[in-house]
């Protein structure tokens, strides 16, 4: 036999077959009518909010309220990124510099960043470990007279625990901020995330459920809170209630000082698009997922997380499992994370954070030169003690949604690709 034949079973980082050969369902996506709303943002040369009353609705507008709608909610803002829409969330609540708020440790940087950048400090703070999202023991333990806002992730393939958080904010008058980035369309007691906070949060970026590239929204049942994050978003201009053709789409209010997280027409155009397929996506990837969930519990080693049963619809944003090393030869989560994604190509990745300790936050930069030490001490994140989210850093790994949209008969090739792993766990530690 000659020494050249491939093993089957090699590992595809070593240059074996992958397990995974056709590609998954592309995203983000678009079609025909995605190119119609393009087309027609286009040629209005209407690209941004603003400008002349011509008689119909900017796309902002449409998407603003076919968003609220699709998640009962009254008001809606839409903006140029999901850390611009956290940005006028906590603005609008009246954060103010030197409040503390809290941010759970399993995060994206913008999370943290949002804050900082309103000279606020983040308060982090650990997560449950079934679920990755904000203890809320935790969080009770966090709180100081300087808490003004709460900030609650639904990370992954998860909702945070509403129920006590909405009774935390309620029992301290702690404004709760839902961050709906990774869990657009959830439903926990019957009921869309985003709206038991003050404001949710959601993001729209390139990998999102509901993607335009770059974008984000705002929303909320309160209008003065709707008022404010509408000057926030547009350098201090809101829209007119009623504007005659020709009048001026925007009115320069000035309540507040905005700055410009507007989005262009081209995003708001595909959001409203695309928002036409998020149930459907959402049920295919729900009920994929569940399966997969199912097929995962033959193997010992890999967990998902677990489903808290007052979630009525669960989104996946990514689907995370839990890996016990140890049955893959004590492999770093990095070189697991490598072999998975050769054998998958379903762009595999740890979980966020911690947030004490990535290289991307950068609290201290912002810094005036006049804060004291102790003010310095109170934003440094190595003081803040998260076992639970650095565990869940050593020890997950989360995949890309786009293989929940594949044929449900293909979600054996997740489990396939573990057990090779497992397999090959005397390779691992070596990549
Ligand atoms: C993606 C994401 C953001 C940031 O959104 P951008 O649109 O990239 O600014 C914020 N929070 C969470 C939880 C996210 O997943």
């Amino acid at each position: 036999m000659s020494a050249y034949v491939t093993n089957p079973l090699r590992l595809a980082i070593l240059g074996g077959t992958p397990v995974r050969q056709r590609p998954w369902p592309k995203w983000p996506s678009g079609d025909k009518r995605t190119e119609e709303y393009l087309f027609d943002v286009l040629e209005s040369g209407q690209w941004a909010i603003g400008g002349k009353y011509r008689g119909r609705k900017l796309y902002e507008q449409r998407f603003a309220e076919a968003f609220a709608k699709y998640n009962n909610s009254a008001y809606c803002v839409v903006t140029s990124s999901g850390s611009a829409a956290l940005t006028i969330a906590l603005e609008a609540l009246g954060v103010k510099q030197k409040d503390e708020v809290l941010v759970p440790g399993v995060a994206w940087i913008a999370c943290a960043s949002a804050v900082t950048r309103i000279g606020a400090i983040p308060v982090l703070v650990d997560v449950e470990p079934d679920t990755l999202c904000m203890s809320v023991d935790a969080s009770r333990q966090a709180l100081t007279a300087r808490t003004a806002a709460i900030i609650l992730i639904h990370s992954y393939c998860t909702v945070a625990d509403l129920d006590s958080f909405v009774r935390l904010s309620r029992e301290t008058g702690i404004p709760l901020i839902e961050d709906c980035s990774q869990a657009h369309g959830a439903k926990w007691r019957d009921r869309r995330v985003g709206t038991f906070g003050k404001v949710g949060v959601f993001s729209m970026g390139n990998s999102k459920l509901l993607a335009c590239g770059e974008g984000g929204a705002a929303i909320t049942d309160d209008l003065e809170l709707y008022d404010r994050l509408q000057q926030l978003r547009a350098d201090g201009y809101r829209y007119r209630e009623s504007p005659l053709l020709g009048q001026d789409v925007l009115d320069e209010v000035g309540a507040v000082q905005g700055h410009n997280y507007s989005p262009s027409e081209f995003q708001s155009a595909v959001l409203l698009d695309r928002l036409d397929h998020l149930d459907e996506e959402n049920r295919i990837r729900e009920a994929n997922g569940e399966h997969l969930r199912r097929l995962l519990l033959e193997l010992r080693d890999v967990r998902p997380l677990s489903r808290n049963p007052a979630i009525d619809e669960l989104t996946f944003f990514r689907f995370c499992v839990r890996v016990n090393r140890a049955a893959f030869g004590n492999a770093t989560i990095e070189q697991l994370q490598k072999a998975l994604d050769a054998e998958l190509n379903a762009a595999v990745e740890p979980v966020d954070g911690p947030l004490n300790s990535i290289s991307l936050y950068k609290p201290f930069q912002l810094l005036a030169n006049d804060v004291t030490q102790a003010e310095k001490d109170r934003l440094d994140p190595s003081r803040f003690s998260l076992p639970i989210s650095a565990r869940a850093r050593d020890e997950c790994l989360t995949l890309h949604h786009k293989i929940l949209l594949a044929p449900k008969e293909e979600m054996t090739d997740v489990v396939r690709a573990f057990r090779k792993l497992e397999e090959n766990k005397d390779f691992l530690a070596q990549l």
